[in-house]
């Protein structure tokens, strides 16, 4: 789940993770939308979660660009750079980012940027025996930067990044593509170039037009079919991590943690 509960009463990262674990889940996402977290409150949350079993994941700041100019694309990669250093302190599993909008640029320049400036990350980040990947997140809207191809394209071209499969953006940029399990089979089927053992997908019903992504809504309000993708990962059996990033949080994580249950009924 994407945040902290909105039924949890201390709207703390710490008790997050631990109502996290009273609902039966195993993953969190800690997200640095509204500013970051001390270096204290990082290793605090690395104890909380290995006491509670559960799975960190980090969210870089919303607002990200790397394809302005160097000092635009410098201010932008430090916001990476804090969100990386503190998942490391933390042991977190993936670190998801925004890479950035066209704006002027051809998507091929567009491309080019985000590369390079993502390999220097790694780069860095390497040298300092940082292994925590960067997770190149799919995006919703048309203008941005993030079809499923491109994301691939940059997991290919930069070693240490892996996909971030937000199968609402891709869904409301295909215009509402994603509606029986094949669907979500060609998903997969496009990824498994990457050769990965584990898939992070973020999950959340979603408003969308010709331009793709407007909003997060509950599951239930989408028209994605969020079962054939709980039926297609059962039958493939793959190893996935779900964050829940609808807007009734861990109402909607719960709810998936239903449908896959349901899946694997059916299946057997
Ligand atoms: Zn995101």
């Amino acid at each position: 789940m994407a945040g902290i509960p909105l039924s949890c009463k201390d709207r703390t990262n710490r008790d997050g993770i631990i109502y996290t674990k009273n609902l039966g889940l195993s993953a969190m996402e800690i997200q640095f939308a509204r500013g970051f977290i001390s270096e204290e409150e990082a290793i605090e949350l690395k104890d909380a979660a290995g006491k509670c079993n559960i799975e960190m994941f980090i969210h870089s700041p919303y607002y990200l660009n790397l394809t302005g100019n160097e000092k635009n694309a410098e201010m932008n990669k430090n916001k990476i750079r804090k969100s990386v250093h503190l998942a490391h302190i933390m042991d977190a599993k993936v670190v998801t980012i925004h890479t950035g909008f066209y704006g002027n640029l051809s998507k091929k320049k567009s491309m080019e940027r985000i590369v390079r400036n993502i390999r220097s990350l790694r780069d860095e980040f390497e040298k300092e025996g940082i292994a925590v990947p960067m997770g190149i997140e799919t995006m919703g809207k048309r203008e941005v930067f993030g079809s499923l191809k491109e994301v691939i394209d940059v997991c290919k071209r930069v070693r240490g990044t892996v996909p971030v499969l937000d199968v609402g953006h891709i869904h409301a940029r295909g215009n509402g593509c994603l509606k029986e399990k094949e669907d979500f089979q060609k998903v997969f089927d496009e990824v498994e170039s990457l050769g990965l053992e584990h898939y992070l997908i973020h999950l959340t019903g979603v408003m969308y037009d010709r331009d793709g992504e407007m909003y997060h809504v509950p599951i239930r309000k989408g028209d994605m079919s969020v079962i054939k993708l709980m039926e297609c990962i059962v039958e493939n059996d793959y190893n996935i991590t779900i964050i829940s990033e609808s807007p009734i949080l861990e109402h909607d994580a719960v709810y998936a943690q239903i449908l896959l249950d349901r899946a694997m009924e059916i299946s057997k």
